[in-house]
């Protein structure tokens, strides 16, 4: 696989929302038409995808970002798609973490489940989807990773029986949703004691999170088997097998337009300028 196409970058500009709006909150981030480009300030950023504020349609942001990584699954490989973005910028609406069942919001999950998967759980498996807290928590100081792992055995097409190398048939691969903790600056919660402690502790993850990617995206640092740095986190420890290799990775940037939000908005967009 290309190592240009083993990381790619989105950013998910998401629409002015009723409370920005009411406190009279203005646009900060202008897309450059046709272009996966932004400007915001006197920055320039270009990803590979652009989605909202007339960018592409944020519906399309299962077609360009996902429909490849499930592909991808099927034939074997590993994957990750990876919503980044400060609390409040859009991420769980664009991974549908929070679906309900009512259709409203639909983002990634529930359309892997339709269209994708659904068939090879058994018939309770939609309740997982169900929005109970068991298996997602709305809590933004943590990490929500959802993980469909596909095993395919391939069935003989002759009438012979299996033969007992058919264990090397077995395809097995992981796809890693990612729904990744709130990435504003601790200090800006106004956070103390444990709470403070925990924003350090994600801030180390995600940090490292922008460390292995960015190294992944590095072609020259691949080329001469350079050191990812896989260990420094919990978090990337645990996606160390669908990050980098033969996995496919994709990162969406969710960020909130409102001059408000400017400086995390700029945070988030040097992030993953860094990914790329
Ligand atoms: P995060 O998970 O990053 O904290 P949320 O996904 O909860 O952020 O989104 C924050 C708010 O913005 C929610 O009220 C959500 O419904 C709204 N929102 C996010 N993305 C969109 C979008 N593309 N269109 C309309 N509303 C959105
Ligand atoms: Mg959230």
């Amino acid at each position: 696989m290309e190592a240009a196409e083993c990381v790619k970058v989105a950013v998910n500009i998401r629409p002015l929302i009723t409370p920005e709006l009411l406190n009279g909150c203005t646009d900060c981030i202008t897309v450059v038409p046709k272009e996966p480009q932004v400007h915001i300030g006197s920055h320039t950023f270009t990803y590979d995808f652009v989605f909202g504020n007339a960018g592409l349609p944020c519906l399309e942001i299962y077609d360009h970002c996902c429909a490849p990584l499930v592909d991808a699954l099927f034939k074997g490989y590993n994957a990750t798609v990876l919503a980044y973005g400060q609390t409040g910028s859009g991420k769980t609406y664009t991974m549908g973490t929070n679906y309900s069942g009512d259709g409203a919001n639909c983002g990634i999950i529930p359309k892997i489940f339709k269209e994708e998967v659904f068939d090879l759980l058994d018939s309770n498996s939609p309740a997982l989807l169900k929005n109970d807290g068991a298996f997602f928590s709305s809590y933004s100081r943590s990490h929500a990773i959802f993980t469909i792992t596909l095993e395919q055995k391939k069935i003989s097409s002759s009438s012979s029986t299996m033969t007992e190398d058919a264990g090397d048939d077995i395809l097995c691969a992981k796809l890693h949703l990612v729904d990744l903790a709130g990435s504003e600056r601790a200090k800006r919660t106004g956070a103390d004691g444990m709470r403070l402690k925990e924003g350090i502790h994600i801030n180390k993850g995600l940090l490292a999170l922008g460390n292995v990617i960015s190294a992944l995206g590095d072609e020259r640092k691949r080329k001469e088997g350079g050191h990812v740095p896989y260990r420094d986190s919990k978090l990337t420890r645990l996606l160390q097998d669908s990050l980098g290799g033969n996995s496919k990775t994709v990162m969406i940037a969710c960020v909130s337009p409102a001059d408000t939000n400017a400086e995390e908005t700029l945070n988030t967009l040097k992030y993953a300028n860094r990914a790329r």
